[in-house]
This record gives C-alpha cells, structure tokens and sequence, in this order.
C-alpha cells in the first residue's frame, strides 16, 4: 500500500460501525442503561464544533456507516466488510487517514484483525468512549477529534487507538477497566504517543508489519476457533467435546506463565494431537509468557490477550487454506 502519493491529500474518511460513541440514553445521565449504536456517524461528525474548523481550515472530512453494532455483538461478516472499506480509502492518494468509531468492548480484537490483515503506511485509528453521546461527561466528541487530528499526521503509520488523550498501537491495546474513562491499557508495552491539545507526543515507533492484505477475510466460512479458560477445577471435557463437535482452532487462557490445569493440558494435547490448531494465552492482562515450562509443548500468544490470541489464530489458519 503506498502511503500518500499526493502530499497536499487533507482527506479522512471516517468510518462509523456503532459502540458507546454513537450510544444514547432513555433516561438524563443513565452511564449504564443506555443503548449503544444510536447515532448515525455523520451526526457524531455535526456535533463536534472542533471537526468543523478542521473543515474550514480545507481538511475534507469523508463519513460512511459501515455498520451500526453494540461491539460486544460484533461478527466476522461485520469485520470483513469493514476491513475491506478500510482498504479502499487508505488505498486512495488522497486520503491521509482513516478513523474507525467503534465500541469498546472488542475494539482489541478488531484492532489487532486490521493491523495484522492492513499493516497499512498510513494512519487506521480506532476510537471509542466509555460514556454514550448523550452523557454529562460525554468522552465521545474528544475522542473523535483526537482520531482525527491523529489520522492527519503524515509521519504516522499503522492501526491506533485513540482513547481518552492516549495513542495506543491497537494490536497491544485492551480494556482494563468496565466503567472509568481510562479504561485502557497496553500492559507492559505502554502507550505510543499522547495527544495533548491536538498535538501529538510520540513516545516509541508506530507499528510496522507484514500485511497479510484484506483478502484473507474472503472466504464465507471461517475456521472455527474458541475459547476456553484454565481455572480451579477445570477438566478437559469441554476440549473433547469442541474436538467432537470439529472445532479447528482452540485458544487456552492460562494462569501463572502460561499454565494449564493438568487435565486440560492432557486434553489440549491430545487436541493438538489430532490436527486442532491450539494456542495459549495470558489471563491476566498483562506481562508475557516466558519460554522454558512444560507447557512449552503447546505454542503461546506472547503477551496477546485470549481474546487477541483468537485472532490471530483465526489468521492463520484463514491464510493457511490460502497456501
Ligand atoms: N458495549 C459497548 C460496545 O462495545 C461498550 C462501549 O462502546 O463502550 O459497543
């Protein structure tokens, strides 16, 4: 993907795909009750006096609603055709950047999807808010604007996400927290810049990488990867019966350093033994599974969540079947 080939391009498209950002309340200051995805992202765009005068000042401000969902409800068909609009404006000269206005609930799971499927050379920031449009302490209208002035930089690359004044590399980002505006964390790796009174602060480099490129997601039916969690008292019945029931990937969230309760461990292997794609993960949040235990035996996600873990397993084997 080529960055920006015309070096006067002042165009964003923002993407709109629902979330808290776009939530609306029945009743006055209700932070918990509200309903996500009520707004049409064009009115998201009106109602922030900031993006206006970036309008004035001869930026051009693009909007399109490639979805209008909760985020906890999001799906791979919701994924695929965001994925593939992202790639078509960021393929565009004379787009700099692109905005994606999105919930927070799985923001890390579709962030860590774009940068590993688009790695693109210019800026894909992802924002969201913790309190809905309608809120006294509406987190919103600063967001978007942060995305925005973040999408404009020319020196800034890769998938971002932009939350409450703190530029995160969406592939490293989680949610931390249910309820508070700094809901976010990047775990060990930290923050990628602030952006401070629409000026951007970098801390460390933007994200690289290899795409993968958006037609890995073209297949109707995806492999199916799940879940399952190490715990007290765990057994492996749940394994044998996703194995039965013919699941091809199975992401493991682990205690300690990547630790599984021994009879899920026994079934895991047996699992993998079998041709089923398996993964661990940290359940904790935070830190990375060090090499050297026995549990060596199944492969790790490093320091992705279980959540990011399913992701990238989803990836692989969707670009395995295309080899
Ligand atoms: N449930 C909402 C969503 O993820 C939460 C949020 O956006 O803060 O869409």
């Amino acid at each position: 993907m080529t960055r920006i080939s015309d070096s006067s391009a002042r165009r964003v498209v923002i993407l709109g795909t629902g979330g808290t950002i776009a939530g609306t309340s029945a009743r006055a200051g209700d932070n918990v009750g509200y309903v996500a995805a009520q707004l049409q992202v064009d009115d998201l765009v009106a109602a922030i006096p900031g993006l206006a005068s970036l309008s004035r000042r001869g930026v051009d401000l693009q909007v399109e609603q490639v979805a209008q969902v909760d985020s906890k409800d999001m799906s791979h068909a919701v994924w695929r055709r965001l994925t593939a609009a992202a790639e078509r404006h960021l393929k565009d000269p004379q787009v700099c950047g692109v905005v994606v206005t999105h919930g927070t609930d799985t923001l890390e799971e579709t962030g860590y999807l774009l940068q590993r499927v688009l790695s693109p050379l210019k800026p894909l920031v992802l924002t969201a808010a913790m309190r809905p449009a309608d809120a006294l302490q509406a987190d919103g209208p600063q967001n978007l604007l942060d995305a925005v002035t973040v999408a404009l930089q020319p020196q800034v690359q890769g998938v971002l996400a932009v939350l409450n004044g703190v530029v995160w590399a969406a592939a490293e980002v989680r949610k931390v927290h249910p309820y508070r505006l700094d809901a976010f964390s990047a775990g060990d790796a930290g923050p990628l810049a602030f952006i401070e009174e629409g000026q951007l602060r970098p801390l460390r480099p933007w994200p690289q990488g290899l795409p993968l490129g958006a037609a890995v997601l073209d297949p109707e039916i995806w492999p199916e990867v799940q879940l399952v969690s190490s715990h007290a008292g765990a057994d492996g019945r749940i394994v044998d019966l996703l194995c039965e029931a013919g699941v091809q990937g199975l992401v493991v969230g682990c205690t300690g350093n990547g630790t599984v309760h021994h009879e899920l461990f026994a079934a895991l292997l047996r699992a993998q033994s079998r041709g089923v794609a398996v993964l661990r993960a940290l359940r904790s949040g935070s830190g990375c599974i060090l090499p050297g235990s026995a549990h060596d035996a199944l492969p790790h996600a490093a320091s992705l969540t279980p959540a990011q873990a399913r992701v990238e397993l989803l990836l692989r084997l969707l670009a395995a079947r295309r080899r």
